[in-house]
């Protein structure tokens, strides 16, 4: 079935008239969000964390940063733009008690409703509302007259008048200009935490490691390995986001084609196909987002260890190296 998908003529921005929208956190999300509601003509208010780098941002935006408290007492529509691991820890904390019956709360990512990590007061309804691309885009977009695809849900307690509040709030950040697509928080969290382990993050960068550890490995130089197996990965990638598998496969040369065909399917197997259901399995059944809770309240020391394990690995350091002799590429180093 087609996914149901509302546009501008289907949000009525009159609905927040009267209300006042807290955003809990100015960061990535929560800065694009404030600033193109309030020029949507809504009433915000801000938290952010006194001494830090948002709190001044948002300052500067024209805002008065409130305490996460407050800024929810004030919240008719209270919308979480903290980063999803400390969510639960500051819903219980500082806003459940400050909620009240009748108010809205928003997420921009479903893990922590859909793993039951709030738990919501009586007459608090929840709902999705989240763009499909990070918060600069969100803003940049709707400056320029468009907006960034949403996707809204309903969860616990929300119904038909929650959606209608919904999409008008995914209007005045310029969703609906776009189109917001309904969904569930169970697909909407499902599906993004396997994209990003299976493919994007976890199965991308095993590829990409795996390919270069290869070439290395067999005597080849490191520079020519970190161009053949992460510098051109954009390329091909930037192609298929225009244009599909198809275009890709039209603009490079046939030899690659055919290599495509011929060896792709020998590096994803059956095998690598089962271990992604294996994968999903464990993201369905919830025990994933039982190991990430745990490993986040024993203070992330696997991850960490992970983290600084990869930071060190050598298509990093002979990436760093070549980069900078790129001047066109805008380089990161973290
Ligand atoms: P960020 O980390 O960019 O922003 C979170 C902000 O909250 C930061 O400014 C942070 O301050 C601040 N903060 C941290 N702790 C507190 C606290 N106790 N009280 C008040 N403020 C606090 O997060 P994102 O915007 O990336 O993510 C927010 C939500 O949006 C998440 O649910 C995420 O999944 C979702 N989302 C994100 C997308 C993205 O592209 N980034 C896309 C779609 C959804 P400091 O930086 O100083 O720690
Ligand atoms: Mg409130």
């Amino acid at each position: 079935m087609p996914a149901k998908i509302y546009y501008d003529k289907d949000a009525d921005l009159a609905l927040l008239k009267n209300k006042t929208i807290a955003i809990l956190g100015y960061g990535s999300q929560g800065h694009a969000h404030a600033q193109n509601l309030r020029d949507s003509g809504c009433n915000v208010v801000v938290a952010e964390l006194p001494g830090t780098a948002n709190y001044d941002l948002a300052v500067k935006n024209g805002f008065k940063p409130l305490s996460t408290e407050e800024a929810t007492e004030k919240g008719d529509m209270v919308t979480i733009l903290l980063p999803d691991e400390i969510q639960a820890d500051v819903f219980r904390n500082q806003v459940r008690d400050h909620l009240s019956p009748g108010n809205v709360l928003i997420c921009s990512h479903g893990f922590n409703v859909h793993f039951g990590q709030f738990n919501l007061p009586e007459g608090v309804a929840t709902i999705l509302v989240a763009p499909k691309g990070p918060g600069h885009l969100v803003r940049s977009e709707y400056e320029g007259g468009g907006g960034v695809p949403c996707l809204i849900a309903l969860g616990e307690g929300a119904g038909d008048e929650t959606r209608k509040l919904g999409l008008a709030y995914a209007k005045g950040i310029g969703g609906t200009r776009a189109g917001v697509i309904e969904t569930t928080f169970a697909e909407e969290t499902e599906t993004d935490l396997f994209g990003e382990q299976v493919v994007l993050c976890g199965g991308l960068t095993a590829l990409i490691k795996a390919g270069y550890e290869t070439l290395v490995e067999a005597g080849y130089q490191p520079e020519m390995a970190y161009f053949e197996c992460m510098h051109e990965v954009k390329l091909i990638v930037d192609l298929m986001y225009q244009g599909g598998m198809n275009y890709m496969r039209y603009s490079v040369s046939n030899t690659a084609e055919y290599g495509d065909y011929t060896r792709g399917p020998r590096i994803i197997t059956e095998q690598t196909k089962a271990e992604m259901k294996r994968i999903l399995q464990e993201i369905q059944d919830g025990s994933f987002a039982r190991e990430w809770i745990l490993e986040n309240k024993a203070n992330a020391p696997r991850f960490k260890a992970l983290r600084r394990k990869d930071r060190e690995h050598s298509v990093e350091q002979v990436g760093l190296q070549l980069r900078r002799l790129m001047s066109w590429i805008d380089a990161k180093e973290v």
